[in-house]
């Protein structure tokens, strides 16, 4: 019988019509791969996933692993010949342990839906991507995500206790705990969290909750420059202060902003700063981060309610909307040493003047993590030649300055080539050796991480 013959009458639903291979095939990235995958199974279990893998090892046919398919690094792309394996139909919510502020899902369920579950028992799952209300919950440990509060509570990893894996054999492994400590054998699940689908397929996943805060206190702060508002972001980490949300908006997005929103953000400086602080100390820690901000700002705002707090957050929640409303949009996620922020601000100015495209810059200050936006008009998702040129100075830049080219986002397809520049051939050899172990014959998403 043929592959796809064995593949229907094992898996619960396997889908070949052209419109739904094409939609498998592409991610948020805006990349385009040149053919269509072969079909697209829809997993309803573990049964159907390993029922997958373990006949694509027999016939050797490359599966693409995926979730929502927001991804920004063309991870999900899927080329001619792959089997797409789309797990976003298994959502369950298993358990939440409010005692051990643990929740146990399938890796299909949206991250904002388990967030507004585990807020029902007085928790949260603290990593907030801006894409919650889309990703899943497998994608987001594929790519290890991040989001505004990773400031205070860390990025997906750090969620992450437990594991359970379908490797390329078809074998289910589980690794981890369901403990807040564990340090038996290694550390697998961290090897997993971040491997974009190339090392097995996540299934289920043990998550670290976190007590909701009792309260979220906001304050912004303009400033005359991207520099100064950069520095300020800097001393608030000197002075040890610890804000649960700290973002900036370059001069170039308050603009944007306002085009889009009707707002007057750009009235008031060049740059904006907006911080949060939680938990029972929030009064004492917004008042002397809003000290600290204060100092050099050309405007500032405590929020006095959470419908201020909200309108005063708005304006970093409405940044990629508005840039895209208005054309596409190449999105970068470089970070640097926090340390850096001001000079990876001024290097992405020197280089969107260097190549004479628009670039709007927003950052997670508190991590150094840049979002650079390079803006453009084309008819067709593939941008023009200076974009990819800015966008590979971008990365140098990052490098250039002690960071790493994606924070984020991941490497996917579209950044391979600088992550070889980024660890060196020893590193890439490493990671050739542990993809060899688990996935010997490379078929689990290949030419895609690393
Ligand atoms: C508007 C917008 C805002 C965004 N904001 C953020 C942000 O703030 N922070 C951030 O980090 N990212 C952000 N992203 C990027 C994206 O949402 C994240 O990378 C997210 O984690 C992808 O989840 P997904 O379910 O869509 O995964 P997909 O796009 O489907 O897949 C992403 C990668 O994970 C692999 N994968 C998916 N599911 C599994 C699984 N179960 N097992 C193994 N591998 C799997 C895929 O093969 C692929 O390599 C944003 C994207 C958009 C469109």
């Amino acid at each position: 019988m043929t592959f796809l013959g064995e593949l229907r009458d094992e898996v619960s639903r396997l889908e070949t019509g052209q419109a739904a291979r094409e939609r498998a095939a592409v991610d948020r990235s805006g990349a385009v791969p040149a053919g269509l995958p072969l079909a697209v199974v829809r997993a309803r279990d573990v049964d159907d996933v390993r029922a997958t893998l373990r006949l694509a090892s027999r016939h050797r046919v490359p599966v693409v692993p995926r979730g929502a398919g927001t991804g920004l690094a063309g991870g999900a792309l899927a080329d001619e010949g792959a089997v797409v394996l789309d797990v976003s139909g298994m959502d369950r919510i298993v358990e939440i342990d409010p005692v051990d502020e643990l929740a146990v899902v399938e890796p299909g369920v949206i991250t904002a839906v388990l967030d507004a579950e585990a807020a029902r028992h007085g928790l949260r799952y603290a990593p907030d991507p801006a894409s919650a209300a889309l990703s899943t919950i497998g994608g987001n440990i594929a790519t290890n995500a991040g989001g505004m509060r990773c400031v205070k509570y860390g990025v997906t990893r750090e969620a992450v206790l437990g594991l359970d894996v379908v490797l390329a054999d078809g074998r289910l492994i589980s690794t981890g705990r369901r403990t807040v400590k564990g340090v038996s054998g290694l550390d697998l699940t961290s090897l997993f969290v971040g491997s974009e689908g190339t090392l097995g397929v996540v299934v289920g996943a043990s998550l670290r909750l976190r007590a909701l805060p009792e309260q979220t206190l906001t304050a912004a702060a303009a400033f005359g420059d991207v520099a100064a508002a950069a520095q300020a972001c800097v001393a608030l980490a000197a002075a040890r202060r610890r804000p649960s949300v700290l973002e900036l908006l370059d001069g170039a997005t308050l603009a944007v902003v306002d085009r889009a929103e009707g707002t007057d953000h750009a009235t008031r400086g060049n740059a904006l700063v907006i911080a949060q602080a939680e938990g029972p100390d929030a009064a004492e820690e917004i008042a002397a981060i809003a000290d600290i901000l204060g100092k050099e700002a050309t405007w500032s705002e405590r929020a006095v309610d959470p419908a201020s707090s909200q309108r005063l957050l708005h304006a970093r929640r409405s940044a990629l909307p508005s840039i895209e409303r208005f054309g596409r949009a190449l999105i970068e996620d470089i970070c640097v040493p926090r340390s850096r922020l001001a000079d990876a601000f001024a290097g992405v100015r020197r280089i969107a003047a260097a190549h004479d495209v628009a670039i709007y810059s927003f950052a997670h200050a508190g991590d150094g993590n840049l979002h650079p936006i390079i803006g453009y008009d084309a008819p067709s998702a593939q941008p023009p030649a200076a974009v990819g040129r800015a966008a590979d100075d971008i990365f140098a830049l990052a490098l250039e300055l002690g960071g790493t080219v994606t924070g984020e986002h991941g490497i996917g397809l579209l950044k391979r080539d600088w992550l070889a520049r980024e660890v060196g051939p020893d590193v890439l050899d490493v990671h050739a050796s542990l993809k060899q172990a688990l996935d010997p014959l490379a078929i689990l998403n290949p030419g895609k991480g690393f």
